[in-house]
């Protein structure tokens, strides 16, 4: 018996004349999550995609490597049969069997599109209802809260299933612009990178690294978040960005507490040169509203302040809570509490400003980098270090 598995695809339907190409960028990751499987091959039907070929013991992998593609909606992994009456509600039978549903309720769930079929959809419930019923006594029928459903679509062939495996949902990577992910080893950035992923976004990451103050080991973890988020996105070009010298004179010359306003404003600066250079349209960062002092309103405004291009926060009204539940999902948060340093935890004023003033916050950047601030943020975009994240292959 032929098994298949049947992928929706969710939000796309509504993309009118762009939806070809949503279509291909989610058919590509598709293809591309499960390179490497043997015959696996992948087919379009209406609105959806089949993938078939792959060997029984494989499917569960399969299943979850094609739910991790944003865009997928749901898979159901199901048997390919002949529009027979008879083989259908014997093939129901048998599923249930194997899945030890014999004792409890049901109810079928058919669609038919292919109007050559004798049995409308409504007839063909009542067929394989009275079917199942009767071949397993521990069956009654539910239609509106059973506990499974058996659906059956008849249309180039017979489609019988019945689980329905959510899966990642969103948009196809990709297809909603470019963001550059002012990525460090905490928990919040790589969830706000994974949630522009989702979303469509492409993501492309920034690090601000400040050796010896931050060891390789807070470097590589940085690294290694970026390649989780890879993972799901396809690709993440991270820029490495040196940025001991930039810090080093406004620890010595800012006013302390401004410190990580100064950084934080220097960080966007760089970001913003190199979101150009790279065909970004937005900044992204992993700030939540009130999460620290260098977070409330006030501080968030005097970051984001002559940056020339929107700045985008996913995280803004979450709760920690939320995010650790994300982080967890996704695969990032045991990587991002290994205990490594970054460098606004080394260069952390006593006393942050929590209502900083713009024009106050301004002025004392101006003083500062009148000792040479712009020549080191050139030095340190002259310095920076690019690497290449692809999806790792979860086969062969
Ligand atoms: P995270 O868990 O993402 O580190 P956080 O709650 O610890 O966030 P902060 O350390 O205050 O918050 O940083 C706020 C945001 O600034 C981060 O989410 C990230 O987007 C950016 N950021 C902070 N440090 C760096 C860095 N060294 N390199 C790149 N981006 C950084
Ligand atoms: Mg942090």
């Amino acid at each position: 018996m032929k098994r298949v598995l049947l992928i929706r695809y969710g939000e796309i339907h509504l993309k009118g004349l762009n939806r070809p190409y949503f279509e291909r960028a989610v058919l590509h990751a598709i293809e591309e999550v499960t390179r490497g499987v043997e015959g696996i091959h992948t087919y379009r039907g209406q609105g959806r995609f089949y993938l078939e070929g792959y060997p029984e013991t494989m499917e569960p992998q399969v299943i979850q490597a094609v739910c991790k593609v944003f865009g997928v909606h749901s898979v159901s992994p199901a048997l390919c049969l002949e529009k027979d009456l008879d083989v259908i509600a014997e093939a129901a039978a048998e599923m249930m069997r194997e899945r030890g549903y014999v004792q409890g309720t049901f109810k079928a769930d058919s669609r038919r599109s292919d109007k050559q079929f004798p049995l409308n959809s409504m007839q063909l419930n009542e067929e394989l209802g009275y079917r199942l019923l009767e071949a397993i006594p521990g069956l009654s029928v539910d239609i509106h809260t059973p506990q499974w459903t058996v659906y059956c679509e008849i249309r180039e062939e017979a489609y019988l299933y019945v689980d329905k495996i959510p899966g990642a949902g969103g948009m196809p990577s990709g297809t909603g612009g470019k963001a550059l992910l002012l990525l460090s080893g905490g928990i919040d950035s790589p969830v706000a990178g994974w949630m522009l992923g989702k979303r469509g976004s492409a993501v492309d990451a920034i690090y601000f690294d400040s050796p010896p103050h931050t060891s390789a080991r807070a470097r590589q973890k940085v690294v290694d978040l970026a390649q989780i988020v890879a993972d799901w996105t396809g690709r993440v070009r991270l820029h490495i960005v040196p940025f001991t010298q930039v810090q080093e004179l406004l620890y010595d010359k800012g006013p302390e507490d401004m410190l990580t306003l100064l950084m934080r404003r220097a960080m966007m600066r760089i970001a913003e040169r190199v979101a150009r250079r790279t065909g970004c349209q937005a900044l992204a960062t992993g700030e939540s509203l009130g999460q620290v002092a260098s977070q409330t309103m006030e501080a968030i405004a005097c970051t984001e302040d002559g940056v020339g291009m929107p700045v985008l926060r996913p995280l803004i009204c979450f709760d920690k809570n939320d995010t650790i539940e994300v982080a967890r999902k996704i695969g990032t948060f045991e990587t991002s509490i290994l205990p490594y340093e970054d460098c606004c935890t080394v260069f952390v004023p006593k006393h942050p400003l929590t209502k900083p003033q713009l024009p106050v916050v301004r002025a004392a950047e101006e003083a500062v980098y009148a000792e040479g601030g712009e020549t080191l943020l050139e030095e340190a975009m002259k310095g920076i270090q690019v690497m290449e994240l692809t999806r790792r292959p979860a086969f062969g």
